[in-house]
């Protein structure tokens, strides 16, 4: 006999048994469900572990065949599975976000960075066949940041003139210069009040070959400035004095 013959012998018999005695086998079933089910579990799980790739595959394949079959009923799902699990999904998503944040922003760091003057262009041209979103946009970026603003309107101006005179350009801040001088005037040595004008002053006038950068700026009462006029005052260190201290 043949293997295969065995088995059909095997499955006649069954059916004549169960013909016979179907009732005892349902009452054995019923009263051993936990035990079958138990079994079937360990097997499932076993067959899953031994053929792990072909599973997954599988269970890819019937899914895809699923949403081909029916698209809308798909997202419905979707929409429905992330409504139902939300605060998990916000979650793993506010993970993930926090899991590159770092990553993400030295890689747009870098590519700002290499592509400055692209970018420069760009955003003229961008600006100039948008002027009243630019207005507006600037407007808005203003009033959200009043002490930038003031920052940039008087580096812009300082250094359009200091170009007038064709002088040295550093980036100066005029904030830092009255940290450094500590808010005190250097023409009458007072420490200038929350209520008095102050200007950054060239100590050399640009006018007289003065540079525009931290060397040659001093904090001073805007009074005392006007005082001055053009004057290298007396007593004051030359620029190149004052570099080569
Ligand atoms: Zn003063």
């Amino acid at each position: 006999m043949t293997p295969e013959e065995k088995r059909e012998k095997n499955r006649l018999y069954m059916r004549a048994y169960r013909a016979l005695h179907g009732d005892k086998e349902r009452a054995w079933k019923a009263a051993n469900i936990d035990k079958l089910r138990a079994q079937a579990r360990v097997g499932s799980a076993r067959y899953v572990n031994a053929h792990r790739k072909e599973v997954q595959r599988k269970a890819r394949e019937r899914e895809r065949r699923k949403r081909a079959a029916d698209p809308e009923l798909a997202r419905q799902k979707d929409r429905s599975s992330y409504a139902k699990h939300i605060e998990r999904k916000r979650a793993e998503s506010r993970a993930s976000h926090a899991r590159h944040v770092t990553q993400r922003r030295a890689q747009q760091r870098k590519w700002r960075e290499a592509n400055r003057a692209k970018r420069a262009i760009y955003n003229r041209e961008w600006r100039e066949s948008n002027p009243a979103v630019a207005a507006a946009l600037s407007k808005a970026w203003r009033e959200a940041h009043p002490d930038k603003a003031q920052a940039r309107a008087w580096r812009s101006g300082a250094n359009y003139r200091a170009r007038k005179y064709r002088a040295f350009i550093e980036r100066v801040e005029r904030d830092v210069i009255f940290r450094r001088d500590n808010g005190r005037c250097y023409l009458c040595g007072d420490l200038i009040r929350e209520t008095e004008k102050w200007h950054a002053d060239h100590v050399i006038p640009l006018a007289k070959g003065g540079t525009h950068c931290y060397e040659n700026l001093r904090v001073t009462h805007a009074r005392c400035n006007k005082k001055k006029h053009t004057n290298i005052p007396k007593g004051q260190p030359t620029l190149f004095q004052v570099i080569a201290s």
